[in-house]
């Protein structure tokens, strides 16, 4: 192997390597169990004393070539494919903070994600601190707890596109012996890759740029492998102390450095079964192949429209990163200088029915839930995603109640703009 190959080289190479005769692209194993030769075998399985599959409730062979291409582009040992980008955050955060435990996260985050740590997790038991990502060092450190066992941000936050300080936020996370996780969805591993700066486990939803097709809901895992779970035992029994559900093994004596993705998928997997099917393990393994040149044009569209929709009379505010004026240029300048994302948000001159008439003026883009595919599409978070906060609550996670996300797809970006200029003018 050559020392280290580019990202677009692993989009299309990595994770699945055809042998002598065989399919050139990644078969898919549809199959839901795996047959074996002698009851000892299967024993071995059961006990984790070997490496192999048994049923797909718990692990698939598509599933993990496509889970070790995603953990290539982030420079990880492991990872895992969930059925949601929920399910990924849902266990990465759970498979080390239980009843009792209690998690710092940054509060400008991503709906689902938030109600996920706000609502179901206080009911399991889950204590979560919310603060802003631009919090001073000190009220960072006034966040901890003695039973602290994680912190929680997303590189680019959905919907604000705001950019998370990873470095800053790691080291502390690192200073009170916990580690630092980060949902990379917005950016992918082609524009950041949160482990080079300290970040321990990175989610995503592959949902989004991933799959880039909008066909499939679904997460990832990844670990770096570099967090010392030992080093801070007493914090992390889970995977420290023995495991009675496997006749007493512990996992980090047993897997080191993969110790956290392996019980991420032996208990979490196994008692939750949110695993994603091998079908769309495949159409993600699809969309990978076309990522790097996806978001790169994602990217540079995005920008052009930002910088267009800033010019403009009846838009009040953009906030695109890669924009002088964002208050988060020098961060994105910092951990994403090649590119961020193909979303945006922007603010409309004009009060509520403005917006709407707007919204519903528009030919090209389209009204929809979703980000992040090739399509354009716009949301208003007040009105849609986020209509179950109220106004300041919209303002206490970082989003203004007139606000838009919009997300630019792969269609040709002066047809986009065309599109907006003749909306913002017929809903006059
Ligand atoms: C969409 C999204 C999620 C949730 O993913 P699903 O695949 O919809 O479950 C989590 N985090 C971010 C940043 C997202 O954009």
């Amino acid at each position: 192997m050559a020392n280290k190959l580019h990202q677009g080289t692993l989009c299309v190479q990595a994770g699945y390597k055809a042998k002598n005769g065989q399919p050139r692209q990644m078969p898919i194993y549809q199959s839901t169990t795996f047959k074996y030769d002698t009851s000892e075998e299967m024993t071995k399985l059961f006990d984790l004393e070997s490496d192999g599959y048994f049923y797909t409730r718990l692990q698939n062979p598509t599933n993990d070539l496509v889970a070790s291409r995603i953990a290539a582009l982030e420079g990880g040992v492991a990872g895992m494919l969930t059925s949601s980008g929920q399910a990924a955050n849902f266990f990465a955060c759970f498979n080390i903070c239980e009843a009792g435990g209690h998690m710092i996260s940054v509060a400008g985050i991503y709906g689902g994600t938030f109600n996920l740590f706000n609502a179901t997790f206080k009911k399991m038991g889950i204590d979560v601190t919310f603060i802003d990502q631009s919090a001073s060092d000190e009220e960072l450190e006034a966040a901890f707890k003695p039973n602290t066992k994680l912190v929680f941000g997303e590189t680019l936050s959905n919907p604000g596109v705001r950019v998370f300080d990873i470095e800053r936020f790691a080291k502390a996370a690192h200073a009170h012996g916990v580690p630092l996780i980060v949902d990379n969805t917005f950016p992918t591993p082609i524009f950041c890759r949160p482990f080079e700066w300290g970040a321990d486990i990175v989610t995503h939803s592959t949902t989004k740029y991933m799959d880039g097709q909008g066909v499939q809901v679904g997460g990832a895992v990844i670990d770096s492998g570099n967090f010392d779970w030992d080093a801070h035992a007493d914090k992390f029994p889970g995977l420290t102390t023995p495991d009675p559900t496997y006749h007493g093994i512990t996992y980090t004596k047993k897997f080191g450095k993969l110790a956290y993705i392996t019980k991420a998928t032996s208990q979490l997997m196994r008692d939750f079964g949110c695993i994603q099917s091998p079908q769309n393990a495949f159409y993600l393994g699809l969309g990978l192949q076309t990522l790097d040149v996806r978001v790169r044009r994602h990217n540079s569209s995005a920008l052009k429209i930002a910088r267009w929709l800033e010019q403009q009379p009846e838009v009040k505010w953009v906030n695109f990163p890669e924009l002088e004026s964002s208050a988060e240029h020098g961060l994105q300048q910092k951990y994403l200088p090649e590119g961020t994302c193909g979303v945006m948000a922007f603010c409309l001159n004009g009060d509520k029915s403005y917006v709407g008439r707007f919204m519903n003026q528009l030919k090209l883009a389209t009204i929809e839930t979703h980000v992040a595919d090739c399509y354009t599409c716009i949301l208003h978070p007040a009105m849609h995603t986020h209509r179950q906060l109220n106004d300041d609550e919209l303002r206490a996670g970082g989003i203004d109640p007139s606000q838009l996300r919009f997300s630019v797809g792969l269609e040709d970006p002066d047809d986009i703009i065309e599109d907006i200029r003749q909306a913002l003018q017929a809903a006059k």
